[in-house]
């Protein structure tokens, strides 16, 4: 143990060794907050602290599993495997399982993924025959989630005047019925959706003070990570659970925040000291996974933000080579240029594709990409996006499973029940489906009394159902003895699947079999793996639950080599050593739905902080003079967070960029009520540096409304170095932005030099005497 804590710096070692109290560490990107995390754990554990007794809350599965990993090799895997780790949304489900009966719910609950609430949602407003242009079902699904959210439940809804007023407004005075109809299906389905994974753990914190009592006793340490991204929901299970023992550290960092259009709350972060007594604050300055010149780019970028805490990030790493920018004419050639550019760097410096990350602002952005890393045979993988689990082959063999374990799971019923064809049409279903409401039961329920019930059903559709129920009940009785593969094998051969998939002979039909396959190897790999644990049989139900429950970054099983394609939200908390920011342009990210308010703008913005400061070595950001969207061939314009980077952490490799840069004149943050499509670049004259009359103030002649700036052709901003030699402590100073300050210490030399400076406003800071815009008054 004392090793690891030795190889943590200072300031890092210190929350590691604080074992008691409340606690948050605000840190910037890549300063060794997750790292910190894992090392307090097995620390705690050295400690004496028994295993069962930590709760460690982590982004995906993935990071969880890693961490685990990590503290098996300093404390044994025996111990840790009892941590209890994972996402929110997996270890309350579990919570939730155990005491599922307190909220009148099963404990095999079916967890209904986005499709399954969405193909719900769109039934009901079929069955209340409203007009679908109206209620997309969509929007009705966001609503809900974000009501959900807030722990606003359908009684509180309708208590509430002012959200039926606004439902009404926007010309849906009826969505609290639509939600009162949602939570009532779900019910009798036995599922929960994502949003109910939270709001049921703090409906059963709240109502049941012997279950709080028994959860609070176990956790007495809780630890979590990304905390400037927990909702409200979220917020309310942490605060429940901790404040017993307040044993409670949350890592984050406020300038990485980007889930607010889910629902996320900053102030979550902001608030925490307020939140509990006596909370001791941790901050973590050095930077371990980037160069200097992506450290310092990346600061620049977040400083332009307002609402933020003030940090410092500085990295004793080298300067590394500078983020390079590249324009292409299309979206096609951007993807050219990042494939060749990838293999060259392959070839050169010997390195291997899991090295390389192409991030995204949209899923729909992976297509030009894909297409140029197959013509060079690149091997790659795309996360997220339509997920393997979610295409129909794959999701109709999942519904059969789902069947076996919950059979009111009406989602699930409703998919497979006539396929492959059995003979049992809409009309039936639909006659089901009423009686399911009348009687306020499940498809299933009325099914099994079929024959007490008058539907008005013919004797053939009579027997068709029943043949139904005695197939499924036949493979529940299988699923008691046998593990996971075994029961799926025999229901995609019984129920007639591959069969049916085994009629289409086209190449996709051959995929869709290819990827049955795919599955029953997967979950053949989980039984192994769960035979290995205390003599677990790989059961179904246990299966189910991972699949469920993964997150986009878990279906990452394989350590097969690849490049990593993914949006920027997905690549929170990882690293690579080049990362490639494509699409940078204007209306694409920034993102043409998210401009309109600052703080929409100012997420953006965060958003490419995280983007940058993935990168290790090499960061390069790309984008194209046109793309196709929607279908049409659309110009583009370069981002402005391109512009809003210090020149000096920028080469340009397209020439006529070379020699000058662009900058906006007006406050680009504040578009207000400028007509944006009236604002054009302005575009380098066949690669002639701008004349004098234009450059610095200048207005082109064009009326373009950017001027254009000159760059120190050293890159290197030239007043600091100009008494890089002369400052010493007692110096008073004026910096750009923090305005006056004295001199109290210096320290490093060359281009290390840094000097600590009191500021009037702000209070303390260390800069960079290399990149500070000082002046000695
Ligand atoms: P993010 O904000 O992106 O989630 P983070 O603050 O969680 O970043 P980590 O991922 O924990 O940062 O650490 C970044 C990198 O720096 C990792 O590769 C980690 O192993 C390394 N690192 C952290 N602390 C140290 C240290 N004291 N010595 C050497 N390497 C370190
Ligand atoms: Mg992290």
């Amino acid at each position: 143990m004392q090793k690891y804590i030795e190889q943590l710096n200072e300031a890092q070692r210190e929350p590691v060794l604080q074992k008691d109290g409340p606690m948050i560490i605000i840190a910037g990107a890549g300063s060794g907050k997750t790292r910190v995390l894992t090392i307090r754990i097995a620390y705690l554990m050295s400690q004496g602290v028994d295993s069962f007794s930590i709760l460690s809350l982590t982004f995906t599965n993935k990071a969880a599993r890693e961490m685990k990993k990590r503290i098996s090799d300093i404390v044994g895997a025996s111990e840790a495997k009892n941590l209890w780790m994972g996402t929110f949304h997996s270890v309350f489900a579990r919570i939730l399982r155990s005491e599922a009966d307190h909220l009148g719910y099963p404990s095999n609950f079916t967890i209904y993924d986005s499709q399954d609430s969405l193909r719900c949602i769109s039934g009901i407003i079929k069955e209340m025959q409203l007009d679908r242009d109206v209620y997309k079902p969509k929007q009705v699904l966001s609503r809900i989630s974000s009501y959900k959210n807030s722990l606003i439940t359908v009684k509180a809804y309708f208590n509430n005047p002012e959200l039926q007023e606004a439902d009404a407004m926007a010309k849906k005075p009826r969505l609290g019925e639509i939600y009162q109809n949602y939570v009532d299906k779900c019910f009798k389905s036995g599922a929960m959706d994502f949003d109910d994974l939270l709001l049921k753990t703090n409906e059963l914190l709240t109502r049941f003070p012997e279950v709080l009592a028994k959860y609070q006793n176990r956790f007495r340490y809780i630890l979590v990570d990304e905390y400037q991204d927990t909702n409200h929901s979220q917020y309310l299970i942490v605060r429940a659970l901790s404040d017993k023992f307040q044993n409670i550290c949350v890592v984050g960092d406020d300038a990485q925040s980007i889930y607010a259009f889910r629902g996320a709350n900053i102030n979550n972060i902001l608030n925490f000291q307020k939140d509990y007594e006596g909370v001791k604050t941790f901050r973590l300055e050095q930077n371990y996974r980037s160069t200097k010149n992506i450290v310092e780019a990346a600061n620049t970028i977040i400083d332009k933000n307002k609402i933020k805490l003030d940090k410092i990030v500085w990295t004793a790493n080298d300067f590394g080579p500078k983020i390079k920018v590249h324009r292409s004419m299309t979206d096609s050639e951007e993807g050219r240029f990042v494939a060749s550019t990838i293999w060259e760097q392959k070839m050169q410096n010997q390195l291997h594709n899991g090295a390389f990350a192409i991030l995204y602002r949209t899923n729909a952005q992976s297509r030009a990409m894909e297409d140029a890393l197959r013509k060079r045979d690149i091997p790659y993988r795309i996360y997220g996006g339509l997920s393997f689990y979610q295409r129909k082959e794959i999701k109709d063999v999942l519904c059969y499973l789902r069947l076996v374990i919950n059979p009111k799971d009406e989602e699930a019923l409703v998919r497979v029940i006539n396929y492959p064809a059995r003979g049992i049409g809409d009309t039936t279903v639909e006659k089901l489906t009423i009686a399911a409401n009348h009687y306020k039961r499940s498809i299933w329920e009325v099914m099994q009394n079929i024959d007490k019930i008058d539907l008005k059903l013919n004797a053939g559709t009579k027997n068709k159902l029943e043949d139904f129920v005695t197939m499924i009940q036949s493979f529940q009785v299988i699923n008691e003895n046998q593990d996971a593969f075994y029961i799926t094998d025999y229901v995609a051969k019984k129920t007639g699947l591959v069969q049916e998939l085994k009629k289409d002979a086209t190449p996709e039909g051959m995929a869709k079999i290819q990827n049955i396959e795919e599955l029953l190897n997967g979950i053949k790999d989980f039984t192994e793996g769960q035979k290995e644990i205390d003599g677990a049989r790989g059961a179904l139900s246990e299966f189910m639950e991972d699949v469920a429950l993964a997150t986009d970054l878990d279906k990452d099983t394989s350590d097969e080599d690849r490049v990593a394609l993914m949006t920027i939200h997905l690549a929170k908390g990882l690293e690579f050593p080049h990362v490639f920011v494509v699409g940078m342009e204007e209306d694409l990210f920034p993102s043409a739905m998210s401009m309109s308010t600052r703080s929409e703008l100012e997420e953006e913005r965060r958003l490419f902080y995280v983007a940058l400061t993935r990168a290790e070595h090499q960061a390069y950001l790309t984008y194209a003079q046109s793309r196709y969207r929607w279908g049409k061939l659309t110009d583009s314009e370069p981002s402005r967070f391109i512009e809003e980077i210090d020149g000096q952490y920028l080469e340009y490799l397209t020439p006529e960029e070379n020699n000058y840069r662009y900058k906006p004149m007006i406050d680009s943050d504040i578009f207000g009520d400028v007509d944006k499509s009236k604002l054009r670049l302005a575009k380098p004259i066949g690669g002639t540096p701008p004349s004098a009359s234009t450059s610095e103030g200048g207005v082109r002649p064009d009326s373009t409304i950017r001027k254009l700036k000159p760059v120190a052709s050293n890159g290197a901003s030239g007043n600091a170095n100009l008494f890089d030699n002369k400052l010493v402590a007692g110096n008073l100073v004026m910096h750009e932005r923090f305005g006056k300050g004295e001199v109290i210490n210096m320290e490093g030399i060359g281009a290390d030099k840094k000097a600590e400076i009191k500021f009037e406003v702000g209070g303390i800071k260390k800069l960079l005497l290399r990149f500070a815009k000082l002046d000695i008054i």
